[in-house]
């Protein structure tokens, strides 16, 4: 209940507005929303000093009287601060005024959030940027109301949040309004972005049009008084205005013109708004005052029989009024008026609103006329607030780069179009990425503004599977391009493999024994056949021992080979077996991943010699248990210059940081090289993996140490198959 008599008379006054402008008043709701309203922010305060609560009531006012629409909207007003700003979340809202009402208020949020420390450089991307998030065109008038609410009561905030949100409103709010057919909000969120934006002549201005108002005011008089007789003959019910020249209007007119101000400012205008349901009236108008004054050739308009875009209906003409000076007239009805004045709120008031569309409005448009023509108006209404969805750029998406600029994608772009979208070097290397400042996985569907930062590591190849959920060519073709030159690679390794070998065993192969052997082992090319080979689906040693005998019976199987894996692996060492250098062909294993420092242990195998095991290692202990004999004892040698890859697992807290930290933790001690990361994260926890190439045992735990001591990260182990 509410007992302070203020607010009593607050609330009186909104429902009282309500019930003059909406077809429609769920006053318990509205009083409802109100309470909630002024309970949700009573610890707040404006920058004014005034309770925080006049707000969001000031803003309510404004949709009430000024775009009148529904009660639903006067509802969402009353509570589109409250997400953003007080501890109550939309669960609660929808519990407590249903799903529409906690949707307009998610809406409005987000567009706020758009414009926090963005700068406004691209002021038509930011306007498709808020068409393409606006599902509901109600979403669009709580937030200019808001807007407008703030723009009236700027004089309160910092010179610089002045300057910086009469700028947004200027590029942004106004045009955007003026596309919604908001004409009465266009002009005064110009004007009062104008007086904070070049208050000197904002000053002169209104001095000057202070200064000229009496004789203006007579002039329109003379201009006028003999219309007005002839209405009043033709029982015509009018309202006459001297229209209201803005400020800004006059401003920007000087100066694209390059006129003085009298100049402008003694263009004369007046509106002829009839109070009638007949749009053949306005022309009845015209007629009468083409009989009065002389109209000038080629200025003359018919808005009523071609709609401008946004739907704005008129007469516009200039006649030569007293003392031969131009007058310009606009002549329209109460309703083409109010839709001129109310733009999108207007619409729906009026079933015979005739719609020319462009392509933006297309849809929404028909779809207005369509209820229009074919429901009753019940179902009308009802269906139309539906489904004022405004879902514009359909095909396209907006996001942001960590500085604020935009990007354009199509729907369902990733995190990985993204990058490529940036560079290809930011594609190529892109190791992880963070959405709103949480990591994602790599195909993750971005929405629009969204802002992206792509993580990248020199280390980091594109992923196969990439190519699966990318969806722009550019990020496609360059993957493709990756992958193909990827197996050119292996290809060309497998060969150097090949021809080391036969010249190491004193070979010769001519092209045609190679064809022949190639054909002979079922490969399809010789492509493939030395793909296999840097694979190591090929045994090398058996196809060419196998040629070998025919020369040398008596050569060892082994013998000779020793270097074979690990020129694919790239280290070429030499463990001591039993306390000797032997010549004897080892491999380490890649289920434990051994590096110098583990106590490790090898065993024989048939054909690949000795594999190096860690003593800890879970898959040894099994396979030793068949065979115990074929244990055989290693030790590292003293000094081993190759690197080993070794695994981490990470864990702990989600930040928007810690990918960064881990990665800056490893790559700047001793600059160690990663192989790869992963990061998964769900609820506020990440799981990660690691895998970085060291020298040693003693070089991993310096970088375990390294990690354990990260902010947020609770624990580093390593893990056996990297
Ligand atoms: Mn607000």
């Amino acid at each position: 209940m509410i007992v302070n008599p203020k607010h009593k008379k607050m609330l009186d006054e909104l429902l009282e507005a309500c019930r003059q402008h909406l077809p429609n008043t769920d006053e318990a709701l509205i009083s409802k929303s109100f309470e909630f309203c002024l309970e949700a922010h009573k610890n707040d305060l404006r920058e004014s000093g005034e309770p925080y609560f006049t707000h969001p009531y000031e803003v309510a006012m404004i949709v009430a009287r000024e775009i009148p629409l529904d009660d639903i909207t006067v509802i969402s007003s009353l509570l589109h601060d409250v997400v953003e700003d007080t501890e109550f979340n939309l669960d609660i809202l929808s519990k407590e005024f249903g799903k529409e009402v906690a949707e307009i208020v998610d809406g409005v949020t987000k567009i706020s959030g758009i414009f926090k420390g963005q700068e406004i450089t691209q002021a038509e991307n930011y306007r498709k940027l808020l068409l393409s998030m606006v599902k509901d065109v109600r979403v669009i008038l709580v937030k200019f109301a808001d807007r407008l609410h703030n723009m009236r009561t700027l004089q309160y905030v910092n010179p610089d949040k002045q300057r910086r949100i009469a700028q947004e409103t200027l590029e942004i709010y106004a045009p955007f309004a003026n596309r919604f057919g908001l004409g009465r909000v266009k002009w005064e969120l110009e004007d009062l972005s104008f007086k904070y934006l070049n208050k000197e002549a904002y000053d002169e201005i209104a001095r000057k049009i202070k200064s000229k108002r009496r004789e203006r005011e007579s002039y329109i008089k003379k201009f006028t008084d003999p219309i007005i007789e002839k209405l009043k003959e033709y029982n015509l019910k009018y309202e006459i205005n001297g229209r209201p020249k803005h400020l800004y209007s006059i401003y920007r007119k000087m100066v694209t013109r390059n006129k003085p101000f009298d100049e402008i400012y003694d263009l004369f205008a007046i509106r002829i708004i009839l109070d009638t349901p007949n749009s053949n009236d306005c022309y009845t108008t015209l007629g009468i005052v083409n009989q009065m004054y002389l109209p000038v050739p080629d200025r003359f308009k018919d808005y009523i029989s071609i709609p401008k875009t946004n739907n704005y209906q008129s007469i516009h003409t200039t006649v030569i009024g007293p003392e031969g000076r131009p007058v310009e007239v606009q002549i329209r009805t109460a309703k083409m008026h109010e839709v001129a004045e109310k733009g999108v709120a207007a619409h729906w008031r009026y079933k015979e609103s005739k719609t020319a569309s462009d392509k933006d409005l297309e849809n929404w448009v028909n779809w207005i006329r369509d209820i229009f023509e074919n429901a009753s108006r019940d179902e009308a209404r009802k269906e139309l607030l539906e489904s004022f969805k405004l879902n514009l750029f359909q095909d396209e998406i907006y996001v942001f780069t960590p500085k604020g600029d935009l990007l354009r994608l199509p729907v369902g772009a990733t995190p990985v179009d993204f990058a490529f979208e940036i560079h290809s070097k930011v594609g190529y290397h892109c190791i992880g990425a963070k959405v709103n400042g949480k990591i994602v996985p790599l195909d993750t569907k971005l929405h629009s503004g969204d802002q992206l930062e792509i993580i990248t590591s020199k280390n980091q190849h594109p992923n196969k599977n990439w190519i699966k959920f990318v969806i722009t060519h550019k990020a496609k073709a360059a993957i493709r391009k990756w992958i193909n030159k990827e197996e050119e690679d292996i290809i060309k390794a497998g060969k150097e493999i090949w021809e080391k070998k036969v010249k190491k065993l004193k070979l010769s192969f001519t092209t045609s024994d190679i064809a022949k052997l190639i054909t002979s082992l079922k490969y399809e090319s010789p492509r493939q056949f030395y793909k296999s080979i840097a694979q190591g689906k090929v045994n090398l040693d058996e196809v060419l021992t196998a040629t070998k005998e025919k020369e040398k019976k008596d050569k060892g199987q082994l013998l000779g080979f020793d270097n074979f894996a690990d020129i694919a692996r790239g280290d070429v060492g030499g463990v001591l077996v039993d306390g000797k250098k032997s010549g004897i062909m080892y491999s380490y294993a890649k289920c434990c991943n051994p590096i110098p420092g583990d106590p490790v242990i090898g065993y024989i195998t048939v054909g690949e010699g000795i594999k190096i095991h860690r003593k800890t290692c879970n898959n040894l202990l099994k396979i030793s248990e068949r065979d115990v004999s074929k244990l055989v004892s290693v030790q590292w040698p003293e000094t081993e210059s190759s690197l080993f890859v070794a695994g981490l697992s990470v864990n702990g807290e989600d930040s928007p940081g810690i990918l960064n930290d881990i990665s800056h933790a490893i790559v700047s001690y001793q600059n160690t090289n990663i192989k790869s990361i992963n990061i998964n994260t769900s609820n506020s926890t990440f799981e990660g993996s690691v895998t970085l190439y060291v020298q040693n045992l003693d070089h991993l735990s310096r970088i375990i140490e390294r990690l354990k001591k990260l902010k947020g990260v609770y624990s580093v182990e390593r893990f056996e198959s990297a």
